[in-house]
């Protein structure tokens, strides 16, 4: 097992910044997922905890020793690529043997440590083959295979999952999952899907433009984000962001937009002014509303189990909410909405979270 720590960790390639001056403590045995848009410095921060690229000034520390100077190979950490990275004119059984060869480990001992991992990660059928005659998700097993066999105390993994389809990623998700749970070992996960860092997370880092704008547990990350960056990049559909005023009245603060007024109970009082105010589609209710806002359906996109319902009010797009599938509305109809105690949030004009 492995703790990592990163103190003021930096790096510049040319002029670009990107990664600023990072501080993070991973915790031992934890699923750490860092997520964000591309370019935020994802890739470039792992690269730098595998020693795969030199920090431009900062610390890296693992298991609380100094690991700046260390080679890749004395960290005793595993990476998994984006592109997997596995051999071409290798076979699996080679491929995943590699760095069992690489420590000099008796052959035997190989033979017996590749079968072992080929059992655990279900691709026993595929060591003869070559890394082409694998599928997508097979390809992306002997990846981990080949990682898993060298027994490191913290696994990296890049984005591992970005090149196979949505249903067969979700179910390696499923299994990367499983396979922390019964390894136990720091996972440091990086994905720019804000469902993958939701659901496999015991914590999420949210990185823009080479900085850390948050970090928490997935919950506290979706119902108390810092700041409008970091609202709008979870939840699907994205949360809402209505741009209007905020105005202090004798009954309280409210938010005008076109001609909706709305309280904000429960808000801290906040000068009046430009705002903009955020709210989930899941907190937008449409049924059985009555005194409610006005608005008009554009759109109706029937998912199954629900419907997403496009609003507009007056000429500008208001918001998407989220309803039953059974909610029956059409394009051009006017409805009611409120937010029938739902969780309403509000940003500065510079995203900052204000209440
Ligand atoms: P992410 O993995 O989040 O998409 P990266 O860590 O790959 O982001 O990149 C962060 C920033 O650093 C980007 O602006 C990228 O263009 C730049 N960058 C990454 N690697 C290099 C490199 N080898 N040389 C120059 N710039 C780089
Ligand atoms: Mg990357």
């Amino acid at each position: 097992m492995a703790e990592i720590r990163l103190v003021k960790l930096r790096k510049e390639f040319r002029g670009t910044v990107a990664v600023q001056d990072m501080n993070l403590q991973i915790k031992e045995g934890e699923f750490l997922v860092l997520v964000g848009p591309s370019g935020c410095g994802k890739t470039t921060t792992l690269r730098m905890i595998a020693g795969l690229e030199e920090a431009s000034s900062g610390e890296i520390s693992i298991d609380g020793r100094p690991a700046n100077d260390l080679e890749p190979g004395q960290r005793n950490i595993g990476m998994v690529f984006q592109n997997l990275a596995l051999f071409p004119h290798k076979t699996v059984y080679d491929n995943i043997a590699f760095g069992l060869r690489v420590k000099k480990v008796a052959p035997a001992d190989i033979r017996v440590q590749v079968e072992q991992v080929a059992r655990t990660m279900h691709i026993t059928h595929l060591l003869a083959k070559l890394p082409a005659q694998c599928s997508g998700g097979e390809a992306q097993r002997v990846a981990l295979a080949r990682t898993l066999v060298t027994n490191p105390s913290a696994f990296l993994l890049d984005e591992p999952l970005s090149n196979l389809d949505a249903k067969l990623r979700k179910e390696m998700r499923a299994e990367i999952d499983a396979l922390h749970n019964r390894l136990s070992k720091t996972f440091v996960y990086v994905t720019h899907d804000q469902e993958e860092a939701m659901t496999l997370a015991d914590r999420i880092v949210v990185m823009r433009d080479g900085r850390i704008e948050q970090v928490g547990t997935p919950m506290e990350i979706y119902s108390e984000p810092v700041n409008q960056f970091v609202a709008s990049f979870f939840g699907s559909p994205a949360m809402n962001l209505i741009p209007g005023e905020a105005r202090r009245t004798p009954g309280g603060l409210r938010f005008a937009f076109g001609g909706l007024d709305i309280p904000l109970d429960g808000v801290a009082p906040i000068p009046d002014g430009p705002v903009t105010l955020g709210v989930r589609p899941e907190s937008v209710r449409l049924d059985g509303v009555t005194g409610g806002y006005r608005a008009r359906v554009t759109l109706v996109e029937p998912l199954g189990k629900e419907s997403l319902v496009y609003l507009d009010h007056g000429a500008e797009r208001l918001l998407i909410a989220v309803a039953d599938p059974g909610f029956r509305t059409e394009e051009g109809a006017s409805v009611e909405f409120d937010f029938h105690g739902g969780r309403l949030y509000l940003f500065d004009p510079d995203g900052r979270r204000l209440g």
